[in-house]
């Protein structure tokens, strides 16, 4: 249930912005950091595999590991949360979707404006120079080299212990800040800077909301908590506010 206030502040409200995490993308079958992996993976806890250290250790585990994420992605499907949030950008005059997810399932439901903190799976960069790299040749060994430096390709994503693009949580920041209404969705908000952003939007008068089917250290300091799955809440609330 959907309530009142926040309806009637929706359906008036011009500036709204979104932070989502891995839970949002739960419901298509990709696990979140905090859900035991499957299969070859179930050994490893994935804040030991996301991070340059594990890479500089064992880059062949670490490559291998984002292939079988990137197959998980490729053969997953937008769910009804991403399709509500790109519904969502077509009634606003000014809506922001910020994502740690780097499984580009909010574009491919159609979310048009995506500001990605975490980068992007299926973009692959050089891991000693940071260079964007489109094409290498496979020469059976993993990881891939890069064609310009020799040194090992790496998955274009922020690892634990690195730092966030600058631009996009310089205009995160800036979007949360000037939020009427500011959600945070499929997020355990331990994951530092994005989890500060909803205090930012709170900080500056926003009416703060959580989607989430389990308490996170942020809560209690929410105006509103939507207590339940992101697939299911966000039809419900897309529904109640502008009636598709
Ligand atoms: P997290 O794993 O720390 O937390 C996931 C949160 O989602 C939890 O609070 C959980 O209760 C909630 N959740 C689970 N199912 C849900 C559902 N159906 N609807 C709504 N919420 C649900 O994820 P995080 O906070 O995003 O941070 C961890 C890091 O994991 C990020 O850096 C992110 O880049 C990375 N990650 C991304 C993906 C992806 O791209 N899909 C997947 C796994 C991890």
């Amino acid at each position: 249930m959907i309530p009142l206030e926040l309806i009637a502040t929706l359906r008036t409200a011009t500036h709204i912005a979104v932070l989502t995490g891995a839970g949002i993308s739960a419901e298509s079958g990709i696990p979140t950091f905090r859900e035991a992996q499957t299969g070859l993976w179930a050994q490893y806890e994935p804040t030991e595999l996301a991070t340059p250290e594990a890479f500089r250790r064992n880059p062949k585990l670490v490559w291998d590991w984002y292939a079988w994420r990137r197959t998980l992605v490729a053969n997953a499907t937008p769910n009804p949360s991403h399709f509500a949030l790109a519904a969502m950008e077509t009634h606003l005059p000014s809506f922001t979707l910020i994502t740690q997810n780097i499984d580009s399932l909010h574009q491919r439901a159609g979310s048009r404006k995506v500001i990605e903190l975490h980068g992007n799976l299926a973009r692959t960069k050089c891991f000693r120079e940071g260079v964007i790299v489109e094409t290498w040749e496979e020469t059976g060994e993993t990881p891939p080299r890069c064609p310009r430096c020799g040194g090992f390709l790496r998955p274009d994503v922020v690892w634990f212990n690195e730092a966030l693009p600058a631009e996009a949580i310089k205009t995160a920041y800036d979007k949360a800040g000037g939020a009427e209404v500011f959600f945070s969705i499929g997020t355990s908000a331990v994951v530092q800077p994005a989890a500060s952003l909803p205090i930012i939007a709170l900080q500056n008068g926003a009416i703060v909301v959580e989607i989430n089917p389990t308490p996170t250290p942020l809560t209690d300091r929410m105006t509103f908590v939507l207590e339940g799955k992101a697939g299911v809440v966000l039809p419900e609330l897309l529904q109640s506010v502008w009636g598709n």
